[in-house]
Parts: C-alpha cells; structure tokens; sequence
C-alpha cells in the first residue's frame, strides 16, 4: 500500500506542532527572564524540537508521501505542504553524533560572543559603548583603540568557528552536497546560479553610486578627523563594519520625534493602513529591564494567533525603525489564513518577511509619514524630504555593499576552509566597500562577525530581503498611491502576500503578488531616483 499522504502530514503535525510551541513558550521566557533554569528550559526545548525535525523516519515518510501525492487540485494543498515539510526536515538531518557536537560547539561560540568584552587599555568595553566611541568619538587612536577592541572576539572564537565550518561541511557531503553552503541555499529553496547572477546585477550596479557616495563621506570624515583621505582606515566609519549609515545634520529625525511616543507612533501607522495592532502590542514585552534579551524580535509562538514583539524602546528614530519593522512581522503572521495546514501558516521564506518588515520600517522616512502621523508642519517635512532620501539610498548602498562582502567571504570559505581567509576578508572588505587593510593586520576579523558561527549562510536572506522590500514597495504604489492613510495598500498587503503563508512558493508568491519574479530593477531604481 502507498502511504497516505494525509495521514502522514497529520502525523508529522501531531509530532512537530506542539514541540514548535514549547520552543517558542521557552525562548520567549528565556528572552523575558534570563536566568539559568530558563536558558536550560530553552535548551531541553530546543533538543526535543530537533530530535522531531532530524528524525531520519519521519523524513523518509515525507518523501515517500510526497511521491505517492496526487497533482491534482484535491491533493494539491497536501502536496505543498509536503513539500516545505521535506524542505525544513532536509535543513536538518544530521546524523545524532554530529549534531551535539554542532550543538555544543554553536554554545561555546554564542557564549563567547556574549561574554568577550573588548579591552581597550585596562578596561573592557560592550559592543554599545564601543559602537557609541565610533558614533561620537574625534580622536583617531581612540576611535582606532575602540575598532582594534570590537575585533578582538574574532581571534578567540575563530579556531571553534573553523571546527564548526568542517563539521557543516561533512553533514552537507554526507548529503551529497558540494558543501553548507550549497546544502544551506538548498534547503532555503533559493537556486545558487540565480543568486549568482543577482549578486553581480547588484555589485555591478551599486559600484559606481556606491563609490561615489563613499567618496563624499570621506571627505566629511576627513574634515571632521583632520585626517587627510588617503590615511582614512576602517576606524573612521560609523560601526564596527561600516554596514550602517545613519545620516547626520540637516537630516536630524530628532526634533520631530522630540516628546512622541514610539508605540503610539507605530499603531496610528498601522491604523491607517487598516491593520489592527493593539492586540499584538498588548501580548509584547516593549520596554527594557535588567535580565531581558536586550535585542528585538517577534515571535509567532503557535501559528494560531499568539504572536509578541521583544524590544527595548528608547527615544529615537532608531528604536521607531526597529518597532515598526517587528510589528510587520506581527501583523504578517496575523493575517496568515489559519484555515492552511499547519505546514503552511508561515511566510514561504524569511526573505519574505524580512522584506516587508524592511519595507514598513522604511515608512519613518516617509514624507506622508512626517506630516500624518507625525505632525511635522509642511515646511520642515519639505526640508526634510532630499536628506531623508538621501540617508536611506546612502543607507542602502553602504549594507548591501556589506552584504556582498558576507556573502561573498561564506561561499570561498566553505569552499576551502584551508585558505587564506584573513587575505580573503580583506579582499573583498576593500574592492566592495572601499576599506584599506591596516598595514600588517593579520588578525582573523572575518571571525568577529556572529553570524558566521551562529546564523551560516543567512546574509544573502538581508541582502535579498532588501531587493524585495523594494519590489514590494513599488508594488503598495503602485495600486494605493502610497502607505500613510491608505487601507488600500493594508488590504493589498493582507490578501496578496500574508493570507497565502507558504500555499506557494516564495518565487510565485513574489511574481503574483508584485507581477514579476524577485529581482533587483526596483532596488536599483530606488538607487538612481
Ligand atoms: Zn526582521
């Protein structure tokens, strides 16, 4: 008898619905109230979730039903399901033995990262303040003390992030993949030619823009460091990898946002687009405290309507940014048609969310936004408007310059872990964002960057993510004539890309929604406006 492919996508739901539920119960306690007995909660929880998505059985059933599924319409929602089931079990069967290795190693990193602080002189210092000294600082050798200091967890973690690179790369052979790199776009339904070709567009494109926003910062650098451009090195940006522009002077949010309330800000933005917030609001957890993750992020605790936003407001264009990116997260997983499968009630890819999230953060520079929501009078909005499409297209150019640069670094270093890689970072650190090498630096900085340890292969969703934000946007335009005020482009937003989760394919998902298949033009067209 064939098997049921019903029958086995209930069953694999049955198993990996409510263990999904206890991860996300734990990480989300774990996240509100860090102690030990909640991370080791969060770990158990994390295992046992594991266990059910590398279960080797269930995924030879999925397959075995995803070959005996029907084509036709009746089968059809079965089959896709089936489909993304086979996708997440791939991205994680690794035989038992490798994976607690992997497990343990990942730990022993993510510790390190949370607990290595960067010495400069006697003293250590967090990320933030040595972010702040790039932000603020003038003088070159402490601007240089706090650069050297951020780059120091690199060459603690790097011997553990190369273990973890040769042991990804044995599970990805073993699955007769040419390496994690190949294995990770694989099981993230993203085609490495295409990615290939969508990367050189995009380099090939934001070269000359890019360059020639980067010369005029470094004039502006040069000036405000008494420095003369030749002698400018990567100390003299804003962050620890030049990945942000923030803008300066006359593009200042601050004076409008002085005295508002960013999550009142956030729901009268969402209220004009006719998405509801405050029910997902009221579930979050917004402000910071001693003993809580001091990131954000949201979370769709059971597919079912529980979802909550982590953030630590503070004053500032910056946390706005951040509230109204997460909570497009939260209104995305909010409108996902809960009639679907289970399989099925999620984005059909991250680059998906990420992109409207990216999208709707973007909104705070909206020139609608500044007079509508935030009351800015029609002069200063008008005065505002250059410099604020200015800092975003700079913005732009500047991390996707980054990301290629990530991107680029994770594909020759899983390819041959054995070469060069300090050589090879900065390579590309300086023919894609323009950096120069300090004479003589051999430090392994490609190391210092997290991601690499504990989120492989995931830059080219950001990079992506942004392309079609862009896309997405154009698209909102296009059919309601903008966002502020608008029900239309809520509604469009709604029906066209949250309702159908992942009952298609990202890419047909994309092309029906926005006309066309995933692709730069649009990004780039916001680029030379
Ligand atoms: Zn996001």
């Amino acid at each position: 008898m064939p098997p049921d492919p019903d029958a086995v996508l209930r069953r694999l739901t049955d198993r990996l619905a409510p263990r999904e539920r206890d991860l996300h119960h734990a990480l989300w306690v774990a996240s509100t109230d860090a102690r030990p007995e909640t991370s080791a909660a969060r770990q158990r929880a994390e295992e046992a979730w594991l266990a059910v998505l590398g279960d080797p059985g269930l995924f030879a059933e999925v397959q075995g039903a995803l070959a005996a599924a029907g084509t036709g319409a009746d089968g059809r929602r079965t089959r896709r399901a089936l489909e993304q089931a086979n996708l997440d079990l791939l991205a994680n069967q690794i035989p038992e033995g490798d994976r607690a290795e992997l497990v343990a190693l990942q730990a022993k990193v993510e510790h390190a990262f949370s607990t290595v602080r960067g010495r400069v002189g006697d003293r250590e210092l967090a990320n933030n303040e040595l972010e702040r000294v790039l932000a603020e600082a003038t003088d070159t050798g402490e601007r240089r003390a706090a650069w050297e200091a951020g780059k120091q967890v690199g060459a603690a973690v790097a011997d553990d992030v190369l273990a973890l690179v040769e042991l990804r790369n044995r599970v990805a052979r073993e699955r007769g993949y040419r390496d994690w790199f190949a294995f990770a776009l694989a099981a993230g339904d993203i085609d490495e030619a295409w990615l290939e070709r969508t990367l050189d567009e995009v380099e090939a494109a934001t070269r000359e823009p890019f360059l020639a926003a980067k010369a005029a910062l470094d004039a502006r650098q040069s000036a405000r460091f008494g420095v003369a451009v030749e002698d400018l090195y990567p100390w003299h940006y804003g962050d620890l990898f030049f990945q942000r522009y923030d803008g300066e002077g006359e593009a200042d949010l601050s004076p409008l946002l002085e005295g508002t309330d960013t999550v009142g800000l956030t729901v009268a933005t969402y209220d004009g687009m006719g998405l509801e917030t405050r029910h997902l609001l009221e579930r979050s957890d917004l402000h910071p405290r001693p003993g809580k993750d001091q990131h954000a992020f949201c979370l769709d605790l059971d597919r079912a309507g529980d979802i909550r936003v982590l953030a630590n407001l503070a004053p500032g264009e910056e946390w706005l940014d951040v509230l109204l990116h997460e909570v497009g997260h939260a209104v995305y997983d909010d409108h996902i048609d809960r009639s679907l499968p289970w399989v099925l009630r999620r984005p059909p890819q991250p680059l998906v969310t990420e992109a409207v999230a990216l999208m709707l953060g973007r909104l705070r520079r909206d020139p609608e936004f500044l007079v509508d929501v935030l009351g800015a009078d029609e002069a200063a909005a008008k005065a505002l408007a250059g410099p604020s499409r200015e800092v975003l297209r700079t913005g732009q150019l500047v991390f996707a310059r980054w990301c290629l640069v990530v991107i680029g670094f994770e594909r020759a270093m899983y390819a041959d872990p054995g070469r060069d890689l300090v050589g090879a970072w900065w390579d590309l650190v300086e023919s894609l964002q323009g950096l120069r090498r300090p004479e003589g630096r051999t430090a392994p900085d490609w190391a210092s960057k997290i991601h690499l340890a504990v989120a492989p292969v995931y830059y080219q969703s950001y990079l992506l993510g942004e392309l079609l934000a862009s896309q997405l946007d154009q698209a909102v335009r296009d059919r309601a004539g903008g966002f502020v005020g608008r029900p239309e482009a809520g509604a469009f937003l709604a029906e066209r890309v949250f309702a159908p989760g992942a009952i298609q394919p990202w890419r047909d998902l994309v092309a029906s929604a926005t006309g066309s298949p995933l692709g730069p033009a649009a990004f780039l067209a916001g680029l030379a406006a």
